[in-house]
């Protein structure tokens, strides 16, 4: 089914039959190429856009993997050092990498990856690793949807509140007038618990008709405005695939049958 159908489908109660929605976060160039096979088959994705990313700069964690796989580790180093120098970083590639993450400040990584880059590997702008708005307005054309997943991918508990509802909607504001009709809903940036914050539930608190979109697994069984789960699942074979959908349908469950033990009664209430 498409995002947009599901709050519809679990509002009427607990699910009883089994849907799945397709959904790609960032935007990468790869998605367009099988366009075509999800139409044969009636799938109808929704792509979570950064407008940042369409106007040509990439996502930070892109550049950093390029520069861990190409001798680009000692000048990544040196940046991150240079503009965050209260943390430790890093001499070996691989770590340097996860530590981008790990000990990831707003902005400031992303400026030290793009320099390292662009010193040493090339002009990020080049990689064209994402679509572009006329891109994404071709799939549009072609049925597919369109999310917000904030401005230039910035962490949301790493940003002050009006920053972090600067992010997203300057991002809404983007897609629409690139006519690419977003729906209201917001994917957050890397998607774990830990990296939204009290400011986006505030946010989504003043913005009552969106839906927030996490990343870190689980199936939605119930209807929930600002906490919908989500698989992600990189690129397993079918047997792996099997695998976290088997492992992923039993926590739901387990879940929700821990919460509906253990809902409040009247009287508690
Ligand atoms: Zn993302």
């Amino acid at each position: 089914m498409s995002l947009s159908d599901v709050p519809e489908v679990l509002r009427r109660g607990r699910a009883t039959h089994r849907h799945f929605v397709v959904t790609f976060d960032d935007a990468y160039t790869n998605i367009a190429g099988i366009a075509d096979f999800l139409g044969s088959r009636k799938v109808v994705p929704t792509v979570f856009v950064n407008g940042a990313f369409c106007e040509g700069r990439p996502y930070f964690r892109v550049l950093a993997a390029l520069l861990r796989d190409y001798g680009g580790g000692p000048a990544l180093r040196a940046e991150l050092a240079s503009l965050i120098p209260n943390k430790e970083w890093s001499e070996k590639s691989d770590k340097l990498f996860d530590q981008t993450k790990d000990q990831y400040v707003a902005g400031l990584t992303e400026t030290a990856v793009a320099a390292a880059y662009n010193k040493t590997i090339g002009v990020a702008a080049d990689l064209r690793c994402h679509l572009d708005a006329a891109e994404l307005l071709t799939l549009r054309k072609r049925g597919w949807q369109i999310g917000n997943h904030t401005w230039e991918h910035l962490t949301l508990s790493a940003l002050d509140d009006t920053t972090a509802a600067d992010a997203i909607e300057r991002n809404a504001a983007y897609l629409k007038d690139a006519n690419l009709e977003p729906l209201d809903w917001l994917s957050y940036p890397n998607g774990l618990a830990r990296h939204v914050s009290a400011g986006t539930k505030a946010w989504l608190d003043r913005n009552p008709t969106k839906h927030g979109l996490f990343a870190g697994g689980g199936i939605n069984l119930f209807y929930s405005r600002t906490q919908w789960l989500r698989i992600s699942l990189g690129n397993p074979d079918l047997q792996a695939f099997r695998r976290i959908l088997a492992h992923n349908a039993f926590a739901s469950s387990r879940l929700a049958t821990y919460l509906t033990d253990n809902a409040p009664t009247a009287s508690a209430r």
